[in-house]
């Protein structure tokens, strides 16, 4: 099973046991993976499903549901300001390799970048691949980008446990502060933010923790902003994971 290709397709494409595909799709698979008609791959929801199929001319018979076991038991958002050029596509694409569930791109202060339309559509492209490629059941969800203030005390934001990484100040290790595996319930949810190049200002830190978010440290190095949430995404899948 291990070398079928996979490839993510929208619930939409499902026609009851066949899947329409895309023209972008066929050409991936037959130029791209050099597929042929009845040959088996993987078709991903991007829900948690996975479906062995068959390519049959613009469609896939799907043969069997197949079962996962790639998936964190928490789900982590991350909620990263902006870094400089195309530092996103980096967080984007390691963080999927490593289990985030979210991610939401966000601009704070000091965020020097201010993203094109195009963007997103590049970071889910790139979620999609890295979903993929690392085996996920799931391909994250990356959110459109938003101000970091309007963000704090948002209904949807405010379950979960939630920190924000400080590079300086006396915080306590986000490894001492994460809850234990036995303590982590299959419906746990983390939020997790990191800041840009320049760090968050005061302002946001103090609005942060008013809004329950807890300081935390990744460690004596000051980390890039590309780096942060890489670090910080492996913390939790470290805590969480048997
Ligand atoms: N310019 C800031 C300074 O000198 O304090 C550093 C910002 S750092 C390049 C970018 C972001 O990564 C920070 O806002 C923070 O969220 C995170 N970060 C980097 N190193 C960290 C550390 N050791 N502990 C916690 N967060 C860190």
């Amino acid at each position: 099973m291990a070398q079928l290709q996979r490839i993510a397709i929208a619930p939409s494409q499902f026609q009851q046991d066949q899947i329409l595909l895309s023209p972008q799709q066929l050409h991936y698979l037959g130029r791209v993976l050099r597929l042929r008609e009845g040959d088996h791959f993987i078709a991903m929801d991007g829900m948690g499903k996975w479906w062995l199929v068959q390519l049959a001319g613009e469609q896939a018979q799907v043969l069997e549901l197949l079962s996962v076991e790639t998936e964190l038991p928490v789900t982590i958002t991350l909620m990263v300001a902006l870094p400089k050029g195309n530092g996103f596509d980096e967080v984007v694409r390691c963080c999927t390799e490593i289990g985030v569930t979210c991610i939401a791109p966000v601009i704070s202060d000091r965020t020097l970048l201010n993203p094109s339309p195009q963007k997103l559509e590049r970071w889910r492209r790139i979620a999609a691949e890295a979903a993929e490629q690392s085996e996920r059941a799931f391909v994250p969800t990356i959110l459109e980008p938003v101000a970091f203030m309007s963000i704090n005390g948002q209904e949807s934001m405010v379950n979960g446990q939630k920190y924000i990484c400080e590079a300086r100040g006396n915080f306590p290790h986000l490894k001492d502060c994460l809850p234990t595996k036995e303590q982590m319930t299959n419906d746990q949810e983390l939020i997790i933010a990191t800041g840009p190049e320049g760090g968050w200002t005061e302002q946001e830190i103090e609005n942060a923790i008013a809004s329950g978010f807890q300081p935390v440290s990744l460690g004596r190095r000051i980390l890039r902003a590309v780096t942060a949430p890489i670090v910080a995404l492996t913390l939790v899948t470290a805590a969480c994971e048997v």
